[in-house]
């Protein structure tokens, strides 16, 4: 934190400021210019303290400069972290996580992932509790979907990731999940965030629709904080002005991530584009930016699909896509 002191404050004002620093274990450096100084403080500075220091006497401003994460910075662990859902190695390996939205029937998650699997998908995905914008839309199988999700996960030797939304299901949840997502619209809800930081599950964090990317990092700090260092990042698109994509693909908060985080970092191309003909274009940008894999909608018949439809692909179109990224999941 640097605190800017007021022209012409007097040595016994800034001595004073350090004074009241020592004594709360913090170290100073003064640095005195012409008619107006700065004092450098050293510690485990927070929001708080600048807040306070601000009010003090003779000091003009208080400015946090350090980060204000620990866990999820790189600095706390200059190699990139490596989350392992099964035999899934996400920062090692260019993971694609693909499956329905929605589960919605035995039938539709058997075929679902029998083709991903084929089409070399490493992970199943499928949610079972909706977080849906209208209470009249379908909210999910819930406890049915986590079981038709299992048995598919377990036929073709998938692991599973499915979104919890609530703090009172993560336990049912994570009796069948191998990973636990926080979906967009969940990504600041702290009693869910502590929730899973309790569980010993790999968590996929979605970045929220409006969040930037320090508030997404403190997201996941929230949950390392409870213990929980398994957790993989994942960029879905944020709200701007544009309204022909559902969402626009932040390419560079991808690349940021990564530079200031250790974590993980995924592209949910689906999500961001809300278009079928754009997911591979922006995996392949996504790829390129950095991303450790991608999660992809796709279901049998995506025009009869539940939930997401017109941004879900079928199995051949999936079989091209994948297909399509040989090169760049090298
Ligand atoms: C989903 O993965 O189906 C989903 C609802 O994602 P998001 O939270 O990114 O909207
Ligand atoms: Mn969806």
């Amino acid at each position: 934190m640097i605190i800017v002191m007021e022209p012409n404050s007097t040595l016994a004002e800034i001595k004073s400021i350090c004074e009241k620093l020592a004594g709360m274990n913090f170290s100073c450096h003064v640095i005195s210019g012409v008619n107006q100084s700065v004092i450098g403080v050293i510690g485990e500075i927070t929001d708080e303290l600048c807040e306070k220091a601000q009010l003090w006497p003779k000091v003009e401003k208080a400015l946090r400069v350090g980060k204000p994460f620990k866990l999820v910075s790189r600095e706390c662990q200059p190699k990139g972290s490596i989350v392992k859902v099964g035999k899934v190695n996400i920062g090692k390996d260019k993971v694609v996580i693909a499956g329905p939205c929605a589960v919605e029937t035995e039938d539709q998650m058997l075929k679902t992932a029998a083709a991903v699997k084929k089409a070399g998908a490493s992970m199943l995905r499928g949610g079972a509790f909706k977080p849906r914008t209208s209470p009249y839309a379908f909210q999910g199988l819930k406890r049915k979907g986590l079981e038709l999700l299992y048995e598919a996960g377990n036929l073709y030797d998938l692991p599973v990731v499915t979104e919890v939304v609530d703090p009172r299901d993560v336990e049912i949840v994570a009796q069948y999940a191998d990973m636990l997502q926080i979906g967009a619209r969940n990504m600041q809800n702290f009693s869910l965030l502590q929730e899973v930081g309790q569980t010993s599950k790999p968590i996929l964090l979605k970045r929220g629709l409006s969040s930037t990317v320090q508030e997404w990092l403190m997201a996941a700090e929230y949950i390392m904080a409870e213990g929980n260092s398994q957790v993989v990042l994942c960029e879905r698109g944020i709200r701007t002005f544009e309204p022909w994509t559902r969402n626009t693909l932040d390419v560079s908060a991808i690349a940021l991530a990564k530079e200031v985080s250790h974590l993980p970092v995924l592209a949910d191309p689906s999500h961001a584009s809300g278009k079928k003909s754009l997911v591979e274009p922006l995996a392949k940008a996504a790829l390129a930016a950095g991303a450790d894999g991608l999660i992809i909608e796709v279901h049998p018949n995506p025009d009869q699909a539940l939930s997401d439809g017109p941004q879900s692909l079928d199995f051949n179109e999936f079989t091209s896509f994948m297909a399509a990224l040989g090169g760049e999941r090298k």
